[in-house]
């Protein structure tokens, strides 16, 4: 299947529930009377205050769940490298893999021979590991043959502070296409629930200097940009 990333939960009102614990702290009112007496104009104006003097703790009462689908091992073992998250994936242990399902990367498909040699390759992979299940080796062994780019399922929670540092790495144009997809994706949707919060999200050449070694020499415009690429 294609990549598909949803986003099945997230905190209500989140950029609200961000201001006003920010406010909290400069304040002697209640939590609760700050939440219902914000309004649209303070919620950005705190939100925007947080971000210039760098107190980005507030931005971890907001949380977003994940579910991301059609997605290589090769992806998510790049996602879970972000350690301020929660994951829960699919077990290869436990869950017959039925058919062969290796995502196969753009870069592989625009050539027909490389198309056929991974195809081929998959096929010879996905058969031994088959043949070994049936002659009797526990899938949690079978299973080391399967290709990396083997197919997935992984729901991921993150709060917004963890997502914008992960969008800031993972949508640089010198990250690998298949995350880099997933995390637009996510930022589409966290972008689509809450604007106030992820309205300067994305790689640090959208607000600054690359930060990277080796500068890919095409920094992004705008947000809209970023979100609209294809791969
Ligand atoms: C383009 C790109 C190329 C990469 N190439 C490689 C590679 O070749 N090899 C490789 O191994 N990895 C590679 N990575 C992964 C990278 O090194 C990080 O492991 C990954 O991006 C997770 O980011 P993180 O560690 O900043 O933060 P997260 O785990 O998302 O944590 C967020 C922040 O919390 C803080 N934090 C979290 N845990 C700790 C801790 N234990 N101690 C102190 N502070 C902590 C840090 O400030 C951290 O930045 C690459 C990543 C990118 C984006």
């Amino acid at each position: 299947m294609p990549l598909e990333v949803k986003l099945i939960a997230h905190t209500t009102d989140p950029a609200r529930v961000v201001a006003a614990s920010a406010r909290l702290c400069y304040s002697a009112s209640s939590a609760g009377a700050l939440y219902d007496g914000l309004d649209g104009t303070d919620i950005r104006r705190f939100l925007k205050k947080l971000r210039d003097v760098g107190h980005l703790s507030p931005f971890e009462h907001a949380s977003f769940t994940y579910a991301v689908e059609g997605v290589s091992r090769v992806a998510t073992h790049q996602l879970v490298r972000h350690r301020l998250a929660s994951y829960s994936q699919q077990s290869q242990r436990y869950v017959t893999m039925g058919e062969l399902r290796c995502v196969a990367p753009p870069e592989v498909e625009s050539s027909a021979e490389a198309s056929r040699i991974f195809r081929e390759t998959a096929e010879i992979a996905y058969a031994a590991y088959e043949r070994m299940v049936e002659l009797g080796v526990p899938r949690e062994d079978a299973r080391f043959i399967l290709p990396h780019g083997w197919e997935t399922s992984i729901v991921v929670t993150m709060n917004a502070r963890e997502l914008l540092h992960f969008f800031g790495l993972r949508l640089c144009r010198r990250a690998q296409w298949e995350i880099r997809a997933a995390a637009r994706r996510m930022l589409a949707l966290a972008h689509e629930a809450s604007p106030e919060l992820f309205e300067y999200a994305g790689p640090p050449c959208l607000s600054g200097p690359c930060r990277e070694f080796k500068p890919c020499g095409r920094p992004y415009g705008s947000l809209e940009e970023v979100l609209e690429e294809d791969r």
